[in-house]
């Protein structure tokens, strides 16, 4: 069976991950990034490197962008020279970045209108992840759609969830990465009062690590400050971002998530003391929670 045309819009960390891994299993391939000198790492392979969203969607019969937030895929779909406007009829139009409920619903009310089959499809997995093809993709939409976009998902994922309806895939993202930021904020106040009451470091964080509290996401914190490496893979902003949208999006079913609502102010305060580009993990950093300061 023939590879279909994809068009990857936005090569961040991880669009340029998937990108790289489609063009490795020879998929025909449109990209496009804001900032041109992202797209720079294609020049020279069989990729189309696209001026436009448009443009880029106008070659493919899958388009999926990974983009920042809400502003961002407003921008790359509906956008002057937007890839809604230049998508072909029968293309499938996939939304894969972490966003709200709110936007993916109107941004699928939008695609419906002009007659599109949409998926919302947010992942888990991080940067190596997106580049070995190791992301679980979490769809909501129809399965006519998903079974059109599964060559796609093959190649990139190591599973998909169907989840429902459009909107579904976003809500699990969003339940998913708040539990994590939530584990990663009372993983930096704990390393806070690690150091606050004068504990060795080490042995504390190992019998963190290894006991109950060791989750997968404390683990990975936990490697960082070992390595005392936070270049990231997922910027802490972006942690922030979701944290924010899962509180809306729980806010709009009549749930209050306070646990994330405290979990957003630790990261914002360590946005406030310039760590938001920094890798999630930089949330230890955050001197915020010092009492006299
Ligand atoms: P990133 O490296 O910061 O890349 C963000 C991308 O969004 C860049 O291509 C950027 O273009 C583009 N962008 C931002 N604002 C834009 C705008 N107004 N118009 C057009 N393009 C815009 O982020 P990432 O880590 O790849 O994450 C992408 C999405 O995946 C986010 O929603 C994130 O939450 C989600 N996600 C990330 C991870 C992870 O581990 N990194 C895991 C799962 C899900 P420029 O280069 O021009 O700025």
């Amino acid at each position: 069976m023939s590879k279909p045309k994809v068009a990857i819009l936005g090569l961040g960390i991880m669009g340029s991950g998937m990108a790289g891994r489609l063009l490795s299993a020879d998929f025909p391939l449109a990209v496009y990034n804001r900032n041109r000198e992202k797209c720079s790492p294609f020049a020279g392979a069989p990729v189309f490197i696209a001026a436009s969203p448009r443009d880029a969607a106008s070659r493919a019969e899958i388009v999926l962008s990974m983009v920042a937030d809400d502003t961002a895929s407003r921008d790359v779909w509906l956008g002057e020279n937007g890839a809604l406007a230049g998508a072909s009829p029968n293309a499938v139009l996939i939304e894969s970045s972490t966003l709200s409920g709110s936007w993916i619903h109107e941004l699928a009310t939008k695609t419906a209108e002009r007659g599109y089959r949409f998926l919302d499809a947010p992942v888990t997995g991080t940067k190596p992840h997106a580049a070995s093809g190791e992301l679980l993709f979490l769809v909501g939409g129809s399965a006519d759609a998903l079974e059109a976009a599964r060559p796609v998902f093959s190649v990139l994922g190591r599973d998909v969830f169907h989840l429902g309806p459009v909107g579904s895939g976003t809500l699990m993202k969003l339940i998913n990465n708040f539990v994590c930021g939530v584990q990663a904020a009372s993983f930096a106040e704990a390393l806070s009062a690690i150091d606050a009451g004068g504990l060795d470091r080490v042995k504390a964080m190992s019998i963190l690590t290894g006991g109950a509290p060791g989750s997968g996401i404390v683990k990975r914190i936990a490697d960082r400050v070992a390595a005392n490496d936070f270049t990231p893979n997922f910027a802490l902003r972006w942690m922030a971002k979701d944290l924010a949208y899962a509180l809306g999006e729980a806010s709009e079913k009549g749930i209050s998530l306070q646990t994330a609502a405290a979990a957003l102010s630790v990261f914002q305060q360590a946005i406030a003391e310039g760590h938001g580009d920094e890798d999630f993990s930089a949330v230890v950093k955050s001197m915020g929670r010092r009492l006299n300061s």
